[in-house]
């Protein structure tokens, strides 16, 4: 557990792999009531992971707490699977974008916590029900896996959309955070800078494959052997994905066609 401000703290699940960097960030957030009480969210519980949940609940347990509800970044399972073991411990209800949790959240929300609230920013792009919570009065973006610490966030199809996801970086830069607290990895001390490396990245990305359709038509499986070289073979199929998101944004567009496994430019 580690301080993100004197009201924000950070509990880091044990799942680490290629695609969650060191595990699952959940973050505990608190406000104080006006009868002086705190109350706190939690946005994502993480994995099913014994160890991890049992320290969220000690820390809010030990404070005599309230934890008025979970908020949820998307309801992918490294930030959700640890949801049913959370609720033997403890009612609070829970908040997401998708259907069929007990709150739903709505693009423009404030979720009031005692003498602060969350502004909730539908971020879609990654997932359809991405989205991303600014503490105004701390400055801090909660931004899931819209924005990770380090790498790249993956954008796969037919969920992802390339599109949709550069339209809300672009959104997310007109709050003025000081901070990002990302789904996975460090801490980001300098948001806009962030968010502008992370739309450059795309249109990068995206002035590859027309580049590489430049000299003929390609598979999917071509442009990732070219365009990923220097990438290790273990991400290639997450590459995969993304170079298919590409493509149906140019499609969209009407910049590339698809013929049969090849694509071409028109
Ligand atoms: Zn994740």
């Amino acid at each position: 557990m580690f301080h993100i401000t004197d009201h924000i703290v950070c509990f880091r699940a044990h799942n680490p792999s290629p695609m969650t960097l060191d595990g699952t960030n959940c973050y505990i957030v608190s406000g104080r009531t006006a009868a002086g009480l705190t109350n706190a969210l939690l946005i994502d519980v993480g994995p099913d992971e014994p160890a991890h949940v049992a320290a969220i609940a000690a820390y809010l347990r030990e404070r005599e707490w309230r934890l008025q509800g979970i908020l949820l970044t998307h309801t992918h399972r490294d930030h959700t699977d640890g949801l049913e073991s959370f609720h033997r411990l403890t009612a609070a209800p829970v908040h997401a974008f998708k259907s069929g949790y007990d709150h739903p959240l709505r693009d423009g929300d404030q979720v009031a916590l005692g003498d602060r609230a969350l502004v909730v920013i539908h971020s879609p792009g990654h997932a359809g029900d991405c989205v991303c919570f600014y503490d105004e009065r701390e400055g801090v973006l909660f931004t899931g896996d819209t924005v990770l610490g380090v790498g790249t966030s993956v954008i796969a199809p037919p969920e992802g959309d390339v599109s949709a996801y550069l339209d809300a970086l672009q959104r997310l830069k007109s709050f003025p955070a000081k901070v990002i607290a990302p789904g996975h990895g460090p801490i980001i001390t300098r948001p806009r800078a962030k968010l502008d490396e992370y739309i450059e990245h795309r249109l990068m990305r995206e002035r590859q494959i027309i580049a590489e359709l430049q000299s003929g038509p390609k598979t999917i499986a071509d442009l990732v052997a070219e365009i990923y070289k220097e990438v290790d073979k273990s991400l290639h199929r997450a590459a995969a994905w993304s170079v298919s998101a590409h493509l149906e944004r140019l499609r969209q567009a009407g910049k590339v066609i698809a013929e049969a496994d090849q694509w071409r430019l028109r």
